[in-house]
């Protein structure tokens, strides 16, 4: 039997960005409640609100499921924020993306009336392609998502990506202040010009990693430098870094640790699995209750070391520091700080200083044992991080 009052208790929170919003670590997806009965809406989103979660994305342009989880919500709903998705449309019953901007309202507004008038955060769906982008922040639906914000139906602009350049250049017009991305491990390893839809779609190719990928360490770095609070998707890669069979690790993940994973990325605030049934809501929220051994998502990624040899994954292996210091929050401000900005230069936000010079213990206090070193599956060159970053955050 679960212990849900346990669950519930144990919920951590986290600020979104500067929206002075807190997020539940956890959230919910609800894709796969698309085409369910509503009975199975209810009680999922019973199980979610039980267990302290309190951020909803609803990308889905179905009228069926999107009135089912207003209802299931009902009063409820005050409690709760909801990521709705401004150009997600449902043409003949085929999901769609429609930059037609009557199209574009008709969908939204019957979204935002099925959600009480109001939606938290009004999400510029899919900002994948240069055409993409064009064709949201170049045209009128950059400027009718600022008028939803003035006049209040929304409360935040955010946008939804799977592309690391067009989010940098979506995140640099400085409109949005939240950002649902796609995080895992081997996605953040695959090179930019790569599509992660055809990895997931013709399996991982684990011949083409390359170790943390660029864009998206930039990415990440903007979003952290701006303010801008990530919410994530497909953190499991579609269920295919937790099959023995699709893996392109040593070993599959674990759930937990897939999710661990995604948490402990820069700017990262809340991820947002696709939960089906209130057992599945209550088996990813056991992610609260497991140890730092049972999150550690460094063993299956040691397959593909080689190309990962030097890159920090703020997994924590490296502990315990005699100096106490946070190893991987230094190396996770020291690789935001080193990223170069949109402009190509490299400068050191001053929100990551900030954040650095409010750690408990920092890298001056280093004694170079060289025990954390030892115990870094990944290479990692520790003792002269934690000088570099002392030289440039302190
Ligand atoms: S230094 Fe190594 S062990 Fe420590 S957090 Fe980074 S990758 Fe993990
Ligand atoms: S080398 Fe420095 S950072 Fe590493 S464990 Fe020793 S004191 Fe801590």
């Amino acid at each position: 039997m679960l212990n849900r009052e346990k669950f519930n208790r144990n919920m951590i929170y986290r600020e979104i960005g500067k929206t002075g919003k807190k997020a539940s670590i956890i959230g919910h997806g609800c894709e796969h409640l698309d085409r369910k009965p509503y009975e199975q809406v209810k009680s999922t989103i019973d199980a979610a609100l039980e267990c302290g979660i309190n951020i909803f994305d609803m990308f889905m342009p179905g009228q069926e499921v999107r009135e089912f989880l207003a209802k299931a919500l009902g009063s409820r709903r005050k409690d709760v924020m909801i990521q709705g998705h401004i150009c997600s449309t449902d043409i003949k019953q085929q999901y769609d993306i429609s930059r037609d901007m009557p199209t574009v309202k008709r969908f939204f507004e019957e979204h935002l009336r099925l959600c009480g008038g109001y939606i938290d955060f009004g999400m510029l769906f899919f900002i994948d392609s240069d055409d993409d982008y064009k064709n949201v922040f170049d045209t009128g639906i950059a400027d009718y998502a600022l008028k939803l914000k003035e006049n209040g139906d929304i409360g935040h602009i955010g946008f939804s990506s799977h592309n690391p350049v067009n989010a940098i250049k979506a995140v640099n017009t400085g409109l949005p202040e939240i950002m649902m991305f796609s995080i895992n491990p081997a996605f953040d390893i695959i090179p930019t010009d790569e599509s992660i839809f055809t990895h997931l779609e013709k399996g991982f190719n684990a011949e083409s990693f390359v170790g943390i990928e660029p864009k998206r360490a930039e990415l990440y770095r903007l979003c952290e430098q701006k303010n801008v609070g990530i919410t994530v998707m497909k953190a499991l890669g579609a269920g295919k870094l937790i099959s023995p069979e699709h893996t392109p690790f040593k070993k599959p993940l674990t759930v937990g640790q897939c999710i661990h994973y995604a948490l402990s990325r820069p700017a990262v605030v809340s991820v947002l699995p696709g939960c089906q049934t209130p057992e599945e809501i209550f088996d990813v929220i056991k992610y609260l209750d497991l140890s730092e051994t049972e999150r550690d998502y460094t063993e299956a990624l040691s397959s593909v070391k080689s190309g990962l040899h030097g890159s920090c994954f703020y997994c924590s292996h490296c502990q315990p520091c005699p100096a106490e210091i946070d190893i991987a929050a230094v190396n996770k401000y020291l690789d935001i700080a080193l990223v170069p900005d949109a402009s190509g230069k490299a400068s050191v936000p001053p929100s990551v200083r900030s954040h650095y010079q409010s750690l408990k213990h920092k890298g001056a206090e280093c004694i170079k044992c060289g025990s954390c070193e030892k115990r870094c599956p990944f290479g990692v060159p520790i003792i002269s991080n934690m000088e570099k970053a002392e030289k440039l955050l302190n």
